[in-house]
């Protein structure tokens, strides 16, 4: 297209002489005429070109272009009116004056519809010859002009037609009724309308219904003052009987919309009339999209799409209003899954999430229309109902979601059982303000857990003290990693026979920000009911090497690292890589590490458990069994796996005393030293208790008598010193 017009350009204006000296043939039979006329021509100033005969002038007149022709009409070989048709019919458009001997009118006639400009008679006066050329040669010049001048207007016009229909915006004139007078090419791959379609339509006919108010008033606002309007966020309608790929939801598109009124002057100098306004709309659906998936981000959840936390609060306060308004109760409830981290951690994540999109489904199905059913994390779910009767309604629609959940679910092939536990609340009874019912509702969740789970609990007013403790807890818990709240202590795991440190326990502190240091006592079995022990668990991996790692690093004796695991840790699928990746990432040796495991938590899941400790002790990790003693392990099953040391529980070790019942200690020890494995004293307090231990050939111990569990920083000094506690030294420290 933009080649085309500057073809066009190019070509075909002003390139002949007409501007310069004219150039002119002279077409006679007769030598003396030609040579006069020549002579005349040069006296004017004006190349002259002679034709012999009016073969040689089309020889002429097809070789080069001609400001006027004088022409003869009697010629021997071809006449005038030959060549008067031979220029027709090329259409060559040079103005010929036929110079003729021929006195009749009708041979002047002839001349001139056979395409002359002009007809002169021979013998001709020179003054009026020259005179008839000039004005020949003048009227032909202001045509020329014209020609240009329309020329250039027709491609000025074809240039900004162009401009306007490839505009990625639409442009537009109104009337002064608001008519479409002009609308680009642009409106049919926009909105999918037919230009001729809108042409005479009113501007309304285009806006989506609910912004047609808007839209009267933003342009008759501007009809009646001379302001324009600019960037006015509007939608526009989406033909309907066309089906346009990417237009935003097949309705509509939003656009940006600037008019500007055209006033034409009137004969009072002070009054301007309206006649109609022009403007562009820019397609903005694209930013809007953008927008409108930045706020749907926002308030909801993206793996089940439905509202999250915010959103839920949001309609909450809605609800309650209204509920003031009519009177009429309405209830919230908190959902949670029973079990639900074992599924995800057996089944793997993928698997939990397919279970939540399969929940959702189903507990929408247990709703009416009006309502909101939101995910606000994990396995938490809230429903809102109002417009209810009694407590009744609530009831019988817990009843319906736990029924419809106990139905097995179809995940990856496997059958996957899920139980809800639910705490509701009715408003006003329970409460009136948004954050109170959330609160209420997951106490009586809790309540509902701890009641047997898979059942539905209203909340009640003495509910709030016992639970409420607990939930802060849990909610602390999961916040106090990203908080950096978790450190270490590490007590030492010494020689009885040298006195030498052979290793250290890491052992879990909290410090809580409101209730100071904890012990894990009174936090891991929450930590582990909850999950959060899997995060916090590789916290300690990682730790504790990156601390053996500093050890070996400043050339301290070499010690190994005791780390306790728990069970949801052990059952995670990515146990194994969890704990090489905390081992590696610091170049450790694997066998400086060791993984205490109690006895009752390696018979749980036999066959798994023996797979994994088997693929890390084949990597060098040490295996201990913690608080030996207190389970029922069957040597057969111990055997199954890649033991290296037993840790004799605290509870056993109390009991020696000299000349006391040895006798389980004693068996331990034996069975130890039978299997070759590293036997360690678990609570040694006192010398008594040392000495019975040394007298039994026990291995190692671990005790207040030594040391309690130290700061890193206390550790890294004891290493220091480098102690080879003497025997002498233990018996003079306890006395
Ligand atoms: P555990 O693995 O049997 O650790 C030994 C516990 O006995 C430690 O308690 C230690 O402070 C305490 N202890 C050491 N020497 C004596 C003594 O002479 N007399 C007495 N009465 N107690 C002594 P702590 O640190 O309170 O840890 C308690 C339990 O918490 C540990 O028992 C372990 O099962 C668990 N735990 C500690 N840290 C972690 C951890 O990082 N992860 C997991 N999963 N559990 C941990
Ligand atoms: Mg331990
Ligand atoms: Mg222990």
């Amino acid at each position: 297209m933009l080649d085309d017009i500057r073809d066009e350009m190019n070509t075909g204006v002003g390139v002949s002489s007409l501007f310069n000296r004219p150039r002119v043939l002279v077409v006679d039979d007769e030598p003396l005429i030609l040579e006069g006329l020549t002579r005349l021509m040069a006296a004017r100033n004006y190349e002259a070109i002679t034709a012999n005969g009016g073969r040689e002038a089309l020889i002429a007149i097809g070789k080069q272009q001609f400001d006027i022709v004088l022409l003869d009409l009697n010629m021997p070989d071809l006449g005038g009116a030959e060549v008067l048709r031979f220029m027709m019919d090329r259409e060559v458009d040079t103005p010929v004056i036929v110079v003729s001997g021929d006195s009749t009118i009708d041979g002047a006639i002839r001349a001139l519809r056979g395409g002359a400009t002009d007809f002169i008679r021979k013998p001709y006066e020179p003054e009026e010859l020259l005179r008839r050329i000039d004005n020949t040669l003048a009227k032909r010049r202001l045509e020329k002009e014209n020609n240009l001048i329309l020329q250039r207007l027709q491609q000025s016009e074809k240039w900004h037609r162009f401009l306007v229909n490839s505009s990625p915006d639409l442009i537009y004139t109104l009337d002064e009724e608001g008519r479409f007078t002009f609308i680009n090419d642009r409106v049919e791959s926009l909105l999918g309308y037919p230009k001729d379609e809108l042409i005479g339509q009113h501007f309304t006919y285009l806006i989506y219904e609910e912004d047609i108010a808007r839209a009267e008033h933003i342009f008759n606002e501007r009809r009646s003052s001379e302001r324009c309007a600019r960037n006015i966020e509007l939608r526009l309608k989406c033909n309907p009987g066309q089906r346009r790929p990417r237009v935003m939801n097949g309705r509509y598109k939003t656009v940006e919309v600037s008019a500007t009124g055209m006033y034409e002057s009137t004969e009072n100098r002070f009054e301007k009339r309206f006649m109609g306004s022009y403007g562009v709309v820019k397609d903005v659906s694209d930013r809007k999209q953008a927008e409108e998936t930045v706020h749907y981000q926002t308030y909801h959840d993206l793996l089940t799409g439905l509202p999250n936390r915010a959103l839920l609060r949001d309609h909450l306060g809605l609800s309650l209003a209204q509920a003031k308004r009519t009177k009429q109760p309405m209830a919230v409830m908190i959902l949670d899954l029973d079990h639900f981290k074992i599924i995800n951690d057996s089944l793997g994540h993928g698997c939990g999430d397919e279970m939540l999109i399969n929940v959702a489904t189903r507990l929408r199905q247990c709703l009416r229309e009006g309502d909101t059913l939101a995910r606000l994390g994990g396995d938490e779910f809230a429903v809102l109902l109002p417009g209810l009767f009694s407590r009744k309604d609530v009831e019988q629609i817990g009843r319906k979601i736990i029924h419809s959940l106990s139905k097995p679910m179809q995940i990856k092939g496997h059958d996957v059982y899920v139980s809800v536990s639910i705490g509701a609340t009715v408003a006003p009874e329970d409460g009136d303000m948004v954050d109170t019912l959330i609160r209420h509702s997951e106490i009586a969740m809790y309540q509902a857990k701890a009641q047997g789970r898979s059942r539905l609990q209203f909340w009640q007013p003495g509910m709030q003290a016992p639970y409420s403790e607990r939930i802060q807890m849990e909610a602390d818990l999961r916040r106090a990693l990203a908080r950096n709240e978790f450190m270490l202590f590490y007590q030492p795991l010494v020689d009885i026979a040298t006195g030498a440190v052979k290793g250290f326990e890491a052992l879990l502190r909290w410090w809580h920000p409101e209730k100071g240091l904890l012990s894990p006592a009174e936090f891991i079995p929450i930590a582990e009911e909850t999950g959060v022990i899997v995060p916090i668990g590789e916290w300690v991996l990682r730790e504790a090497s990156a601390q053996l790692a500093d050890w070996r690093k400043a050339r301290l004796p070499d010690v190994r690292m005791s780390v306790n695991i728990s069970a949801r840790q052990l059952e995670n699928p990515d146990f194994v890589e969890s704990v090489m990746r905390s081992v590696q990432i610091h170049a450790l040796d694997c066998n400086c590490v060791e993984l205490e495991i109690t006895e009752s938590l390696l018979m749980r899941d036999l066959e798994s458990n023996a797979i994994k400790l088997g693929r890390l002790a084949a990597s060098g990790v040490m295996l201990a069994i913690d608080d030996f003693g207190t389970g029922y392990s069957s040597f057969k099953y111990l055997s199954k796996f890649p033991i290296h040391t037993l840790k004799i529980d605290q509870s056993f070790v109390k009991d020696l005393r000299h000349n006391g019942n040895a006798s389980i200690v004693n068996a331990i020890v034996g069975m130890g030293r039978g299997l070759n494995l590293n036997v360690v004293a678990e609570g040694v307090e006192t010398p008594d208790q040392l000495d019975v231990l040394r007298g039994l050939h026990c291995g190692e111990m671990q005790g207040y008598l030594f040391s309690p569990p130290i700061s890193a920083h206390d550790a890294t000094r004891l290493l220091q010193r480098n102690i080879h506690m003497s025997q002498a030294g233990l018996m003079a420290q306890a006395s």
